[in-house]
């Protein structure tokens, strides 16, 4: 099976003016194609500042990252773009969609910077949006639909340029116990059907049971990478 994700000794520490912090304090891992990884630990542990470096939204003071089977470190700014783009769909807690802009345009949004013309993100927007159950509201506003609505659209979203690996920094975070669920259901059948590779932070046990991988940070540092329980459960 294909490596999708391959961190070697990674540290991360930001600057404040207190002076040098240090984050994530050398992390190890290798996630292959197919896999449904949860992460879990406390508040303040680095999970964000793990996802946002796995995502190549920031930068590792120091490590290796292999995404896709390509040394990230050696890419130049566009270059990461293009890998991110082309690899990675993400969601975040807060959904982040713009507010004065309809399903279709938000969920369109990554064909933008591709340089898709306007005729072809139309019909993929529609195509995700159908995928995840809201093709009939295609041309609302984000504030008129539900929370668990506005996270499909979010996930519609991250799924529009055919990513492998799906990166979620606690996803449920916002929604009510039955909305969670049915946005961990999508999840799963994205995971299925799909084979897509999930990495999803949360801190709720529940929702980590979705997945068949836990890893658990404490202050930087992986504490437990192993077998979800119910997975071990089943398989005994
Ligand atoms: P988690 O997601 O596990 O709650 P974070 O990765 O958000 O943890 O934060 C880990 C630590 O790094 C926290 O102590 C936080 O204050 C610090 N931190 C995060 N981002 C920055 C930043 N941009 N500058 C300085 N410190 C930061
Ligand atoms: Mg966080």
């Amino acid at each position: 099976m294909a490596e999708v994700i391959r961190i070697e000794a990674l540290t991360k520490n930001y600057h404040t003016d207190a002076g040098e912090v240090s984050v994530l304090k050398g992390v190890d891992i290798t996630i292959q194609s197919g896999e449904f990884v949860a992460i879990m630990g406390p508040s303040g542990s680095g999970k964000s500042t793990f996802m946002n470096i796995l995502g190549c939204l920031d930068k590792a003071t120091s490590g290796n990252y292999f995404l896709n089977e390509t040394d990230t470190t050696t890419l130049n700014k566009d270059a990461l773009a293009s890998l991110r783009n082309h690899v990675i769909g993400f969601v975040f807690q807060g959904f982040n969609l713009l507010a004065r802009k309809n399903l279709i345009d938000n969920v369109a949004l990554p064909l933008v910077y591709a340089g898709i013309g306007a005729k072809e993100r139309k019909v993929r927007a529609l195509e995700v949006l159908k995928s995840v159950g809201l093709e009939a509201y295609a041309t609302y506003l984000p504030n008129q639909i539900s929370g668990g609505q506005q996270q499909r659209v979010a996930i519609a979203r991250a799924l529009i340029n055919r990513p492998k690996l799906i990166l979620a920094d606690e996803p449920t975070g916002n929604l009510d116990t039955k909305t969670s669920q049915e946005i961990m259901d999508l999840f799963c059948e994205l995971n299925d059907k799909e084979k897509i590779t999930i990495v999803l932070v949360t801190h709720e046990p529940d929702i980590a049971e979705y997945s068949k991988r836990l890893i658990n940070f404490v202050d930087g540092r992986i504490q437990h990478d192993g077998l979800t329980a119910h997975f071990q459960a089943s398989h005994v």
